[in-house]
């Protein structure tokens, strides 16, 4: 037992388990037999070393409380009442006014020093069970979860257990705050009746965890899955649909902590709702939580250490057979392995770090073009991320650091996905309109995957349409898709905007989507990304080869 710990002497004063634990009760005991000893082998009450009995009496009043501390009085007046002569060498016994008195004044300091702990105490216990409550529910919180986790750190549970209300915004909104409490308290209850575990924490306002053990998940998890398929929640006599997900964690393993556990049943959650699912099991190849944390860490150095770098994927007009542009695409050179942009962009979509990758991008295309270029015609794509947008400022600094370089219009665009376009028509109308009136182009990219653009392509001010290449690859497979392909090109005409098919790894592929008169062609057929150098090599090459007289 760590007997200096902070904790340890924190929970003895505030903590009723402890308090009446055996082996404190000894110890305080102890204590008083120890000061009676003292002053009987040092004469008695005749010397001052009677007062050392005001210790234990602080001491154990402290601990236990006013009751405690009349009865600690009470025992130290004996002691050193009755049961104690005023000079033990001649044995003279004390007078009993004298005692009397004496344990007076034990009693009242004993009462005193416990009520005012008691009262610590009571502020404690309240601050402590607001501390670990949810506020509006009442519910056992994540700091409960925390306090709970540090005393029994070894103890792992067998299965953690997400449990997401998926539809809480909607919810809050039709029943208000207090409804929405209501509802969660029901579903709390549902959980513990049909789980019989406590354990069962609200961590967030639509999210509560579980710890169960093997044989309650056995036993009880069909039956709690089934019983809310069938549960109506009915609050304030309205039955409300509650959308759940539920992520599953199953066994202790030694790369989790109990906590990354949790993470990972969250995770598996996330996946449930994202795939309309009931609920789901965590898998190894869903992210992992270590891995993002560690590669997410590393990304602020990565940026400032110079590790990320751009290759240049060229982008050849169908009609000419020039090269017209370059995609600039992110790598990062991690300790001698190179990392694909599909593993840390999306990473860093989820954090602002974003941002800051996207300002170096501009920074280094803006420096790479001049190499790019010198006599040659030739745009250069930037690709954006959806949570770009929501910084303006950043698309104000993009423009700016464009414009400064003197740049004639039109040689950096940029390109934003299908669904980043979709997810906020209004806020990208705005943000494309600011882009073209600086005379910055602007490409929608991976065309195909996301749905209804078709419909808005006429309201947004934009100069190309890249189709997606899954959707390039699939043309010779499925006679829908060229036709759709061929659609996409007449309509995008219509319109005045140009086309460019991505994913072009053959000349067949080439030669039909020339036919469907694509404008532009991108792919592994005509090179990979590669370095500035190397594009700039490539496009003298391939212009040259391709040059028609
Ligand atoms: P994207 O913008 O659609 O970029 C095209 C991706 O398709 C590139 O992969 C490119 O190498 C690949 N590709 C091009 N032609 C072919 C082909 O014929 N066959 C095959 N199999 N693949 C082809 P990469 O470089 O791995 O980039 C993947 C995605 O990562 C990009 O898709 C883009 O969404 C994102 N990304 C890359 N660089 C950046 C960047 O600088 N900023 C942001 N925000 N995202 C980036
Ligand atoms: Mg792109
Ligand atoms: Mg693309």
């Amino acid at each position: 037992m760590k007997l200096f710990s902070r904790s340890l002497w924190r929970s003895f004063f505030l903590k009723n388990t402890q308090r009446f634990s055996p082996v404190f009760i000894s110890f305080t005991l102890l204590m008083i037999v120890l000061v009676y000893f003292l002053v009987y082998f040092t004469g008695g009450t005749q010397n001052a070393y009677l007062h050392a009995m005001y210790v234990p009496v602080v001491f154990i009043s402290a601990v236990y409380g006013v009751k405690g501390g009349v009865i600690i009085g009470i025992i130290a007046g004996v002691l050193l009442g009755p049961l104690m002569p005023h000079d033990t060498v001649n044995m003279i016994m004390q007078d009993s006014v004298n005692w009397i008195y004496r344990m007076i004044y034990f009693i009242g300091v004993g009462a005193l020093v416990g009520f005012i702990l008691d009262r610590v105490r009571s502020q404690y216990d309240m601050i402590h069970d607001l501390y670990t409550h949810s506020t509006d529910t009442g519910l056992p919180n994540y700091q409960m979860y925390l306090s709970k986790y540090n005393e029994h750190d070894e103890d792992q549970a067998d299965i953690s257990l997400t449990f997401l209300i998926n539809n809480y915004e909607d919810i809050l909104v039709l029943v208000g705050r207090s409804h929405y409490a209501e509802l969660l308290k029901k579903i709390y209850e549902t959980l513990i009746a049909v789980l019989h575990e406590s354990s069962i924490y609200q961590v967030d306002v639509c999210k509560l965890w579980i710890e169960l053990s093997q044989k309650s998940f056995k036993n009880n998890y069909v039956k709690m899955l089934q019983k809310f398929e069938e549960e109506t929640f009915i609050i304030n006599g309205v039955p409300l649909f509650v959308d759940l997900s539920i992520g599953v964690y199953i066994g202790k393993s030694e790369d989790f902590s109990r906590l990354e556990a949790f993470r990972a049943s969250e995770i598996a959650a996330l996946y449930a709702k994202k795939n309309m699912l009931k609920y789901s099991i965590y898998q190894s190849d869903f992210s992992y939580p270590h891995y993002k944390l560690e590669r997410l860490g590393a990304l602020p150095r990565a940026i400032k250490n110079n590790e990320l770098f751009l290759e240049y994927h060229p982008i050849v007009n169908l009609k000419t057979g020039q090269v017209s542009a370059f995609e600039a695409l992110v790598r990062w050179r991690k300790d001698g392995e190179i990392i694909s942009p599909l593993d840390f962009i999306p990473l860093a979509e989820e954090t602002k770090l974003i941002d800051a990758i996207t300002e170096w991008i501009v920074k280094q295309v803006i420096k790479d073009y001049a190499l790019l270029t010198n006599e040659n015609d030739v745009m250069v794509n930037i690709n954006l991320s959806q949570r770009n947008l929501y910084n303006p400022s950043l698309i104000e600094s993009i423009i700016e650091n464009i414009k400064k370089e003197n740049y004639k219009d039109k040689t950096i665009g940029v390109e934003m996905t299908e669904s980043t376009v979709m997810l906020n028509l209004n806020l990208t109308r705005t943000l494309l309109t600011s882009l073209k009136d600086a005379g910055i182009p602007m490409a929608i990219d991976d065309f195909g995957t996301g749905y209804s653009t078709l419909a808005c392509l006429s309201e947004l001010p934009i100069d190309r349409l890249k189709i997606d290449r899954n959707f390039v690859a699939r043309m010779f497979q499925d006679k829908g898709t060229e036709q759709l392909i061929q659609m996409i090109v007449n309509y995008a005409h219509e319109l005045d905007i140009e086309v460019i098919a991505e994913g072009i790894e053959t000349k067949n592929f080439e030669d039909a989507l020339a036919n469907m008169g694509c404008d532009f062609g991108q792919g592994f057929y005509y090179a990979k990304p590669m370095t500035v150098e190397d594009a700039k090599v490539f496009m003298a090459k391939y212009n040259g080869k391709t040059k028609k007289s």
